[in-house]
């Protein structure tokens, strides 16, 4: 399949794009490098533009014959989007919308998109299955979710079929060492905690440790990035098969807390991790973890190699390389 990767250039895009090429399809990145890299751009043509130029994505997907579309290009903080949320409408809802605009006019029948589990906001019950009220409590979450209904509705108007993956923490590097995390400023739990260990990056704030969690901080459900990039390729094939649209978690179903992602990093480095008690972050719920037993079902996708070890060594390697 010719595939266009909005995002590719990204720290999840990039790994998409390799396990793309691994699988024989040809890859063509579409990214305005405002937080992607073109040193990461490893696996296919590299177009330079942005999702908000309606006019650019149709020359791209007609000049390229582009037969799907996997949409990573978003904003994704959530602390920025309380400050921005227009940004993040912007981007993110007008964004989406040009993509599945320029598809429609073009005749590109396929989209795989990036979700997350913030759409379920502070969830009822966990594991969190995918028919799990939709509360999202953050202007990102929200736009999010808004994107997801844009999708549902274009499929039945227009036939587009699409797949939104639900990722919860994604974690790790490329085992083979060709791309990695590289966001700027580094906001994420594990890529912070190294970065304290390497002496790049004041001590650890730890975010709240009075949360209702056994040890008091704050539980999440880390899964590596090659496993996200694997399930992008198996869903852009399910619908290249003929199957239906649909909505799948990512996650590994075992949570794992601040202090347990701590002394994980303390093992792979063989170093104490400086860190601080800090107050909580605004709109982190205590505990999110998958039940991605869909995934399984409907794409025979599970996580291979989200072991925490696994998942630390990789990042640790790739930021001690670059
Ligand atoms: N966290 C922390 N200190 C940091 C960054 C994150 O204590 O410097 C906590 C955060 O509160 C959350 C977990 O680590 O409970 C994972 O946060 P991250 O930003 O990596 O991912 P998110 O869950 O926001 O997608």
């Amino acid at each position: 399949m010719r595939v266009l990767v909005t995002g590719g250039a990204g720290y999840i895009g990039s790994h998409a794009c390799k396990e793309l090429a691994r699988q024989g399809h040809d890859v063509i990145v579409f990214d305005n490098l405002s937080t992607g890299h073109h040193e990461l751009v490893k696996w296919g043509a590299f177009a330079h533009g942005d999702i908000l130029d309606l006019a650019a994505l149709r020359r791209v997907m007609r000049r390229e014959r582009v037969e799907g579309v996997i949409h990573f290009a978003a904003k994704s903080q959530v602390g920025e989007s309380v400050r921005d949320p227009g940004l993040y409408v912007r981007n993110n809802v007008g964004g989406t919308l040009n993509i599945l605009e320029a598809m429609r006019d073009e005749g590109v029948p396929r989209l795989v998109v990036s979700g997350t589990c913030a759409v379920y906001g502070q969830p009822e019950r966990v594991p969190i299955t995918e028919d799990a009220p939709l509360a999202p409590v953050s202007p990102y979450g929200a736009t999010k979710l808004f994107m997801e209904r844009m999708l549902a509705d274009f499929a039945a108007a227009h036939g587009i079929a699409s797949v939104v993956l639900r990722y919860f923490n994604a974690a790790g590097a490329d085992p083979e060492g060709e791309s990695g995390e590289w966001h700027d400023p580094e906001t994420h739990l594990i890529p912070r905690a190294l970065m304290a260990v390497a002496g790049t990056a004041p001590a650890l704030e730890l975010f709240g440790s009075d949360y209702p969690t056994p040890d008091g901080t704050c539980i999440r459900d880390y899964i590596h990035v090659r496993d996200l990039a694997r399930a992008h390729v198996a869903a852009l094939e399910h619908l290249e098969r003929g199957g239906a649209s649909t909505t799948l978690n990512l996650g590994t179903g075992t949570g794992f807390s601040v202090l347990d992602i701590i002394r994980g990093v303390e093992e792979v480095t063989g170093r104490p991790v400086p860190r601080r008690i800090a107050p909580r972050r605004a709109g982190d719920p205590p505990v999110l973890v998958a039940d991605a037993a869909r995934a399984k079902t409907l794409l025979g996708w599970e996580a291979r190699c989200s072991t925490l070890p696994e998942m630390i060594a990789s990042a640790w390697s790739w930021l001690n390389r670059n």
